[in-house]
């Protein structure tokens, strides 16, 4: 029986209508039996290998040195946006536009080619998560920016053809409504109950906990009630805390732990999906807000949203939740 679920947070409704006979190993027959261990550890024409450095800007953000680097963040050639543009909004008749301003980087999580968080070392994973945090804290900075997005594309139908492993970091002088309309949803639950409603959802995930995939003592992950897609993984700290730069040491290495098992439970359970992680901070200016609170989801890319999720924003998904998790948690890691 196909079924509605809300979004606890943003009220977005999903439909949940699980594929008769299909369940959740069968996704990893569907998608490629190869491994990132099967590309060289270095390509001389990737811009991104150690030893290629004079093919990308100069670092922003280098650890622990520039001779012998884990993490380099440097500027993207590519970008979208521009740093050296003005935010204003102007008027064209009546539509309103603006220069494109922004700060985009790319974050090379690692110097060799031939891996990807999934097969990092822990220590190494955590090294990439305190590039986000510097970088978000200097992008924070820059009083034209109001958000600070950090995400990675793996695989080329999660958008990237560039196989090195990296993630990006994009800071907008603009909060779109994407963003705006779950937040004025928190705001309105905290005015009604007095608490997050991310704390309460999460609460209610621990609570109920056939969708959980692994706890920590600051951290929770697991496939969330209203999933939009087959293995929709969310990670949240248990302390309310609306952003992610905030984050103490302890806590960062912990996070580093968790998200490393989450995302080789993907990789060796599902045979190395192509997949998008967005860290969701709060704008920059409430980052000490009592209503939101930063999390990270991961969204495997073994379905592609088609008209009818394009048209009425309400997505099908044919694993369900409790499935999807049950599948993680019951996954090795070699
Ligand atoms: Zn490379
Ligand atoms: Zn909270």
């Amino acid at each position: 029986m196909p079924e509605f679920r809300q979004n606890y947070a943003t009220k977005e409704w999903i439909i949940l209508a699980p594929e008769r006979g299909k369940r959740p190993h069968d996704w990893a027959r569907e998608s490629k039996p190869e491994t990132v261990a099967a590309v060289d550890p270095y390509v001389s024409d990737c811009p991104f290998c150690a030893g290629n450095e004079d093919k990308t800007t100069d670092a922003v953000y280098v650890w622990p040195s520039e001779n012998d680097w884990q993490v380099r963040v440097v500027s993207n050639k590519f970008a979208a946006l521009q740093r050296d543009l003005n935010p204003v909004r102007n008027l064209d008749g009546a539509f309103l536009a603006a220069e494109g301003f922004g700060i985009a980087d790319v974050v090379i999580e690692h110097p060799k080619h031939d891996r990807t968080l999934a097969t990092m070392t822990v220590g190494e994973v955590e090294q990439v998560l305190r590039g986000y945090v510097a970088r978000q804290v200097a992008m924070n900075a820059d009083d034209r920016v109001n958000l600070v997005t950090i995400f990675r594309n793996h695989g080329a139908r999660a958008g990237t053809s560039l196989e090195h492993p990296h993630s990006q970091i994009i800071a907008t002088p603009i909060v779109p409504p994407h963003v705006r309309y779950p937040i004025e949803r928190a705001v309105h639950h905290y005015d009604q109950y007095g608490r997050c409603v991310y704390c309460d959802m999460l609460g209610e995930e621990i609570r109920q906990g056939d969708r959980v995939i692994m706890e920590t003592s600051g951290f929770v992950a697991f496939c969330p009630f209203a999933a939009k897609s087959p293995f929709e993984c969310r990670i949240y700290p248990k302390r309310h805390l609306a952003s992610f730069f905030l984050l103490g040491e302890q806590e960062l290495a912990e996070l580093a732990g968790m998200l490393r098992t989450v995302l080789a439970k993907i990789y060796h359970g599902l045979h190395n999906p192509d997949y998008n992680y967005i860290i969701r901070s709060a704008p920059v200016g409430d980052h000490d807000t009592r209503y939101l609170h930063w999390y990270m989801v991961i969204i495997p890319k073994i379905t592609i949203p088609a008209g009818f999720e394009l048209g009425s924003g309400i997505y099908i998904n044919t694993t369900t939740p409790e499935d999807a998790a049950e599948f993680l948690r019951e996954t090795d890691i070699p």
